[in-house]
């Protein structure tokens, strides 16, 4: 009887240190023989940019079927979502006209993902400056005509900088409605970044019914200061030319592949990024990492020989940058299925330094997983306070799935994101490792103890 006792008390102290050693032997894994950084090589330097209906993203979709059959996944399958077909056309024109002290000059821009485009008329006209949105409605009708020029900045004194981005990319995603609805006859945008350089950032805007749409381009923030500046000493028109348009949906797919649990097959618990990307760069850390990185905390499961509980899907969504189609679809077919995710957990902030999880559930859910933080702090990985899981998997949230994100440092995200820049040598190996590492070992915990 004693011994007995003796053998219960230590039960919870074995099962730490057990998980533990396992821990262990996944970041050893992924530090040592990890897959993640040549896997997101292929996606970047050999398809590239992915944009949603684009050839490269259908090679995307192949690419990631054929990587995880290859690791042996128990099921690999196409879950198909029709998804917008944007296209860039023609390199942009942002051209000012005749300034007095810098003549004409040109910008270095970008057309915002989902706009219209000018076509080969282009549009002159004077240029209005508003610090945000509110200011366009109190100019209202004086608006009329122009090209409204949003120049609000990421606030730098907010250090989660994704706060930051919050705050500014209001202008982006609703600016060119709300100058339309005044008559504006398009927008230009300051950049969405903190970085102060000449590269344009894209991203994708929302027209509102049954308004005017418009088109709508980015600036570089260098070039936002400059026009900034003229237009406190003068008038000045600008000339926008863009070959943009939105062409008919097509049929694209979510990629999935799956462990099935041997206890508890019927709870699912997954993991994963958006595949698509931008049609500039490589889409490196937005969101190539984050899909190699899921991949990766599939695949250890396979490499280190642990038999899953719990049924593990590795889940690749199409769309997430111009439309969230395949996050919608994904927790649309899982609800028609009745299928149970107790967990979901998402890395789409880049490749960097893993800090810590984000989570998004009941206070419950969120109080098991905080009790784990002590098997990830000797990997640096701390901070469990923040709230939010991810876009794609943000659907799965009525269904009553706790949502998990991957915390990484934040400081050069936007340095990056939505550019030419967001190609393959940006990102660390060993960063990248670090984090793909981090959520195996979150999956593994999730699977073994489960969530009440
Ligand atoms: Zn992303």
């Amino acid at each position: 009887m004693k011994n007995l006792i003796t053998l219960l008390l230590l039960l919870p102290t074995l099962s730490f240190s057990q998980h533990e050693e396992m821990i262990k032997k996944i970041y050893d894994e992924t530090l040592t023989d990890g897959h993640v950084y040549e896997n997101l090589r292929v996606l970047c330097k050999d398809i590239g940019n992915r944009l949603s209906g684009s050839p490269e993203a259908a090679a995307a979709v192949e690419y990631t079927r054929q990587l995880m059959e290859s690791y042996g996944f128990d099921t690999v399958y196409l879950q198909p979502v029709m998804v917008p077909h944007w296209v860039r056309g023609k390199k942009e024109v942002v051209r000012a006209i005749n300034s007095e002290k810098h003549g004409t000059f040109e910008m270095n821009a970008l057309a915002l993902g989902n706009s219209v485009g000018t076509g080969s008329d282009g549009i002159l006209a004077e240029v209005i400056e508003v610090s945000g949105i509110d200011e366009v409605n109190e100019l209202g009708k004086k608006v009329e005509g122009k090209i409204v020029f949003y120049n609000g900045e990421m606030d730098p004194t907010i250090i989660n900088t994704f706060g930051a981005y919050g705050g500014a990319v209001i202008q982006r995603s609703s600016g060119a409605s709300e100058a339309a609805k005044f008559g504006a006859k398009a927008i230009i945008i300051r950049s969405v970044t903190n970085r102060q350089d000449d590269i344009p950032h894209t991203g994708s805007l929302r027209y509102k019914p049954l308004i005017n749409q418009i088109p709508a381009v980015a600036i570089s923030t260098n070039d936002a200061d400059k026009l900034s500046q003229v237009l406190k000493e003068q008038k000045l028109k600008v000339y926008i030319e863009t070959h943009c348009k939105q062409l008919p949906d097509v049929l694209s797919y979510n990629v999935i592949g799956e462990l099935r649990g041997s206890e508890f097959p019927d709870e699912i618990i997954a993991v994963g990024g958006h595949l698509d990307s931008w049609d500039v760069g490589e889409g490196a850390h937005d969101d190539g990492a984050g899909c190699m990185q899921a991949i990766e905390a599939v695949r250890l499961f396979k490499a280190l020989g642990i038999t899953p509980k719990r049924t593990l899907r590795a889940v690749m969504w199409m769309n997430e940058e111009n439309g969230l189609r395949g996050g919608r679809e994904y927790a649309r077919v899982a609800k028609e299925k009745n299928e149970k995710h107790i967990a979901a957990l998402e890395s789409d902030s880049g490749g960097f330094q893993p800090l810590g999880f984000s989570m998004s559930g009941t206070d419950e859910q969120k109080d098991q997983v905080k009790k784990w933080r002590d098997y990830f702090t000797p990997y640096r990985v701390w901070d469990f306070t923040q709230n939010g899981g991810g876009a794609d998997i943000g659907p799965l949230s009525p269904q009553g799935t706790l949502l998990i994100g991957l915390r990484p440092s934040t400081q050069r995200y936007f340095i990056y994101h939505h550019t030419p820049a967001d190609v393959f040598e940006v990102v660390d190996q060993r960063e990248l490792e670090l984090g793909a590492a981090s959520m195996g070992a979150m999956m593994y915990l999730l699977d073994q103890e489960g969530l009440k």
